[in-house]
């Protein structure tokens, strides 16, 4: 920012101590002539988005008081309550439907801590690293253990009590639970009660295993595993074991969507709104890690969530409101599949056909090398909405651009998918990379280029606005109005 305009004011101010009644003229002349409006009626807005600011919002919600955020945790509920208390004295109104909340009743399912024994008959205990998925019932057994090759459809055996598989290929620590979940599937058609999977001791589903342990997760049917599958260093096929494992715990939680309404000031246009949007949640606490358990998630998403809050202050700081209303939302779940927001999509506050575009905000706390300030939109080619943020924040020498890379990757892969699939508009908008702390432990905020993501809040303000003035309207793109 320049700040000559101000100088020149202070030199008005001189004029008009000197002279009162000439003075005054003469500056009231100079300022309809000389003073950029745009610039002063955007002040106290730009103000509002600063260094300090955005640091002290990111290190209380990437702080390890609030547990990682996961879903539902104590520490994702105050952290809604945050949000709905900073919405407040943004001096927005509630726009859930219990007031700043759409909340939501869940089922979870927790994976015990402890609580197993795995015994050669002959030999005594045997090493195991811990439940990587519980069943709903107790398992008991005594008995030899039979061998499957995971890969079989296992249409030629048929068990009673638990198998033993040794894993080869551990791919992606993800993908490969799925893979399990899977297969514990077809294992349970053939009568296993448990998958016993012998893995070397630094096997990706180790940490997972413990990520997962004592946490309640959503009880998401897709992700849950048909037979408990205890992770164990060593066990041959024909051995004698003697075996228990705890079920998993059941329980209900109440999450949710936190919600905040920046209405327009124009009658006609105000019923219309860009939702501006970012996930609250992250991955919790890793009970069982050694030293750091906790999951802070600050780039992934509390700097999302920093961009969210520090725009609503400074678009109701503005002197007169933007034409368009502007709903402000964190979600829960996302990091589940995309939850919150699925269930705002399917249940709105403010009507889908009246939302002009979803503005997601995605890790903006770490640029890749030399992009310092520079903003990518996913989706770039499925509508017009980057091309007029970018013009409009180009004004004010921001960047938005199509990340050769990940925009394409990335379009479908957060909150913005939500509202896509119900033909809203909606893309998401990040300055980081998927760098080597993205879903670690060590996602911590001391990491994040805080004056980096002042800058690109800044840019987003300048880039929404226009939009929010009822100036542009994005529309989808023609290849996708076709499909
Ligand atoms: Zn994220």
């Amino acid at each position: 920012m320049k700040f000559i305009e101000s100088e020149r004011l202070v030199k008005n101010s001189l004029i008009l101590a000197l002279f009162p009644i000439v003075g005054l003229i003469f500056s009231l002349a100079v300022t309809v002539q000389d003073a950029n409006p745009d610039r002063d009626s955007l002040r106290d807005s730009l103000a509002r988005i600063n260094e300090p600011s955005v640091r002290a919002t990111v290190s209380f919600l990437a702080s390890n008081e609030l547990g990682g955020r996961g879903t539902p945790s104590p520490g994702f509920t105050i952290a809604s309550r945050y949000v709905a208390s900073r919405f407040d004295a943004a001096g927005l109104e509630p726009g859930g439907i219990d007031g700043w909340y759409q909340n939501r009743e869940i089922e979870t399912s927790r994976l015990p801590v402890g609580g197993v024994t795995l015994r050669s008959i002959e030999g005594g205990p045997l090493d195991h690293f811990g439940l990587l998925a519980a069943g709903r019932e107790r398992v008991e057994f005594s008995g030899a253990v039979a061998e499957v090759k995971l890969a079989d459809e296992f249409s030629s055996g048929q068990f009673d009590g638990p198998v033993v598989a040794v894993e080869t290929d551990p791919g992606g620590a993800r993908r490969y639970l799925n893979n399990i979940i899977r297969a514990t599937n077809r294992l349970k058609q053939a009568g296993a009660t448990a998958l016993l999977l012998v893995v070397p001791e630094d096997h990706p589903a180790i940490a997972l295993a413990q990520s997962q342990a004592g946490k309640d997760r959503v009880a998401n049917p897709g992700q849950q595993s048909a037979i408990p599958v205890l992770l164990v260093r060593e066990l041959k096929a024909g051995t004698e074991i003697s075996l228990s494992l705890p079920s998993a715990v059941a329980g209900v939680a109440v999450v949710r969507n936190t919600i905040g309404v920046l209405r327009g000031s124009d009658p006609e246009l105000s019923q219309e709104a860009i939702v501006v949007t970012a996930h609250l949640d992250h991955l919790g606490i890793a009970e069982n890690a050694i030293g750091d358990k906790i999951y802070n998630g600050a780039d992934d998403d509390a700097s999302g969530v920093t961009g969210v809050l520090t725009l609503a202050d400074a678009f109701a700081a503005l002197p007169v409101r933007p034409k368009r209303s502007i709903v402000f939302m964190t979600f829960w779940g996302e990091e589940s599949g995309l939850l919150g927001s699925r269930q705002y999509a399917d249940d709105p506050t403010w009507p889908l056909e009246k939302t002009v575009a979803n503005v997601n905000i995605e890790m903006i706390g770490r640029p890749e090398a030399g992009a310092a300030g520079k903003i990518w939109m996913t989706g770039w080619t499925e509508s017009d909405l980057g091309t007029l943020m970018a013009d409009a924040a180009k004004l004010h020498g921001g960047t938005i651009f199509e990340h050769p890379k990940y925009s394409a990757m990335l379009y479908g892969s957060s909150d913005n998918r939500s509202f896509v699939n119900k033909g809203v508009i909606g893309h998401s908008f990040s300055a980081g990379s998927l760098h080597g702390d993205y879903h670690q432990l060590s996602d911590e905020w001391e990491k994040l280029e805080t004056a980096h993501m002042t800058q690109v809040i800044q840019y987003l303000f300048h880039g929404i606005m226009p939009m929010a003035n009822g100036e542009v309207t994005p529309k989808p793109s023609a290849e996708r109005r076709d499909r």
